[in-house]
């Protein structure tokens, strides 16, 4: 009866284990059956080899018939103890087990084995050899680590990113999904991993989103500098596709350059700013050349002591004391910044300095018509100064109060004491004023406001940063305040008093 192979009686159970054998003999597995060997306390300490398959010999390297009927270890010497215990198990629990196994003894290899109990002390094993596959997934895991290690210690800040879609297919957002610890200092936000971008930052720029979405749709990788006006930041990004194009996944690797830009921004200013000085300088040391040279014709043909001659050396005079005080000021710049200057300091009165600032700048307050208003404490007040530096100081602001205010203004010096021995020295006037937004700035080395100034009385711009600089050497301090254009100026320069 030849359908009735694996039908009851001998004819069938025969043609079944033919089948059965020819499968055993062809597969790719190995496969074995073997014997629990137990020592005198009954405990299963090795197995002995009953049957096994030609993959066998293959998967394992052992002849079958070296294999058949001996313990496992002697067949392979160094059997991991491990795998004896795991057949133990199956053998006297019954319970079927699956596991992957690493014998060394065996050229190193590993395989994926299945064991199951048979009964009466014996078991079969079903394996794979997965050596190679092991081997891959080792080296990613090794390299997975290698890249962790590398991103969580890089400075740069490194993100992942899923580019989130709307039903028109759209992106309008992105989620992050893989973070490194720089990212927080980066990006100045914490707790980013799993939220989106635009749950983070609601008012975030559509064009971060719209790059990203690029970078994950054409799988072109983007490196780019931007500014980020929503975070206050700007950003130098490398922007990669990552993993399957499906997920729409983007890395980042990334840097704030906030700074370095601001170093930039403020860079080119500082260039900008030098540039005009160096215009300005040579203008400012060239006009007075014109009358000097005039003067100097005149006093060619003039008589000695007539009143033409007279003139034009009073005339040369002045235009020499403008390029002296210009030449002057500029020395003590550099000097300045260069912390070449130092204070000869002794005991003296306020009123002594406001006398000899007044020396100074009287001529050019009253050549201006500019009524002057003096407001002093009654008591005297001492400090420990240097008063030639601190003298300069004022004679400068009350200078440009006379240079920037109409002919025929009013310009106010009033001092005051202030608690914890500090006074206040406040040089006002009603002259063209200054905007808000250049207030903090014309302390600044250079900077003048604005080019439609009558520049007939103009500087080179370092008046007012020598005399911050010289303040603050005194432990002082000097601010401006202006109620705008047109609305007058007030310079307050505080001191510590003895
Ligand atoms: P400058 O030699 O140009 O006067 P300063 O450093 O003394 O240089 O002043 C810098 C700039 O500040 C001036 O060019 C002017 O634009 C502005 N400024 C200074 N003092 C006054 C003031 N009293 N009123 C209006 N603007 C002023």
């Amino acid at each position: 009866m030849e359908h009735a192979e694996d039908g009851p009686g001998p004819q069938g159970q025969h043609a079944g284990e033919a089948r059965w054998r020819g499968l055993f003999e062809r597969m790719g597995e190995g496969f074995f059956v073997a014997e629990a060997l137990r020592d005198a306390a009954g405990r299963m300490t090795d197995f002995r080899f009953v049957e096994v398959n030609p993959a066998f010999e293959r998967l394992t390297g052992i002849p079958m018939q070296h294999a058949l009927g001996r313990p496992v270890r002697e067949v392979i010497p160094g059997v991991p103890d491990d795998l004896i215990r795991t057949y133990a198990r199956v053998v006297d629990s019954g319970e079927p087990a699956e596991f992957e196994v690493h014998v060394p003894a065996l050229n190193d290899r590993w395989y994926e084995a299945r064991a199951r109990a048979l009964g009466h002390g014996q078991f079969c094993v079903l394996f794979l050899e997965i050596t190679q596959r092991k081997a891959v997934e080792l080296a990613l895991v090794r390299s997975e680590a290698r890249y962790r290690t590398l991103f969580e210690s890089i400075d740069e800040g490194f993100c992942i990113l899923q580019l989130l879609f709307d039903a028109a297919g759209q992106p309008h957002d992105y989620r992050f999904v893989e973070i490194n610890p720089a990212f927080e200092r980066h990006t100045g936000m914490a707790g980013a991993l799993g939220r989106t971008a635009r749950e983070l930052i609601p008012n975030l720029e559509l064009t971060w989103v719209h790059t990203y979405a690029r970078v994950a749709v054409s799988g072109e990788p983007l490196r780019f500098e931007d500014h980020a006006p929503s975070m206050g930041r700007w950003f130098d990004v490398f922007a990669f596709r990552i993993g399957n194009p499906a997920e729409h996944k983007v890395a980042l690797l990334f840097s704030d350059i906030t700074q370095r830009k601001q170093v930039e921004q403020a860079l080119r200013e500082a260039d900008a700013r030098k540039d005009e000085f160096l215009a300005t300088l040579a203008h400012e040391l060239r006009n007075p050349l014109a009358p000097i040279s005039n003067g100097l014709a005149i006093l060619r043909h003039a008589e000695a002591g007539s009143a033409v001659g007279v003139r034009a050396r009073e005339l040369m005079e002045r235009q020499l004391a403008h390029m002296v005080r210009l030449v002057d000021d500029l020395l003590d710049v550099s000097r300045v910044s260069r912390g070449k200057v130092e204070l000869r300091k002794a005991t003296v009165a306020l009123g002594a300095l406001v006398e000899a600032a007044l020396e100074t700048s009287r001529p050019l307050l009253d050549a201006a018509g500019h009524r002057l208003e003096l407001a002093l404490p009654a008591e005297p007040v001492l400090l420990d100064a240097d008063a030639t530096r601190l003298s300069q100081v004022l004679s400068n602001l009350l200078n440009n109060a006379a240079k920037y205010t109409r002919e025929g203004g009013h310009v106010r010096l009033a001092a005051r004491c202030l608690p914890q021995r500090r006074v206040s020295i406040a040089v006002s006037d009603n002259g063209i004023g200054i905007p808000p937004q250049m207030l903090d700035k014309v302390f600044d080395l250079f900077t003048q406001v604005g080019a439609a100034l009558e520049r007939s009385q103009g500087g080179l711009g370092i008046g007012l940063s020598l005399a911050r600089r010289l303040v603050e050497m005194h432990g002082g301090h000097i601010s401006a305040a202006s109620d705008g254009a047109g609305r007058g100026s007030t310079f307050t320069v505080e001191l510590p008093t003895l």
